[in-house]
């Protein structure tokens, strides 16, 4: 099963994928469907996850310079407060 956690939550609730509340299986389910039965894949995906959030998409986002600073909602969202 794909794990969905904090990290997974901020990165994709900031991308705009996800409003970040939805209930914790209906989030997997979606996840999942996305990604087809690979588990190896769910654990790879998810170490990326964790990784970009530890490095990059911070609590205090470092968007000028992130690879996905492009398709991401959440620079514009801020530029626009
Ligand atoms: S652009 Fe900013 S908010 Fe979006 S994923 Fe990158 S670091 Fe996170």
């Amino acid at each position: 099963m794909f794990v969905i956690d904090a990290y997974t939550r901020r990165l994709f609730a900031r991308l705009g994928w996800i409003e970040g509340h939805e209930d914790y299986e209906a989030l997997r389910a979606r996840i999942e469907s996305f990604l087809g039965p690979d588990v190896p894949l769910y654990q790879e995906y998810h170490a990326l996850i964790v990784h970009h959030a530890k490095g990059i998409c911070r609590t205090r986002p470092g968007c000028e310079r992130c690879c996905l600073a492009g398709r991401c909602a959440w620079p514009a969202a801020v530029a626009a407060c």
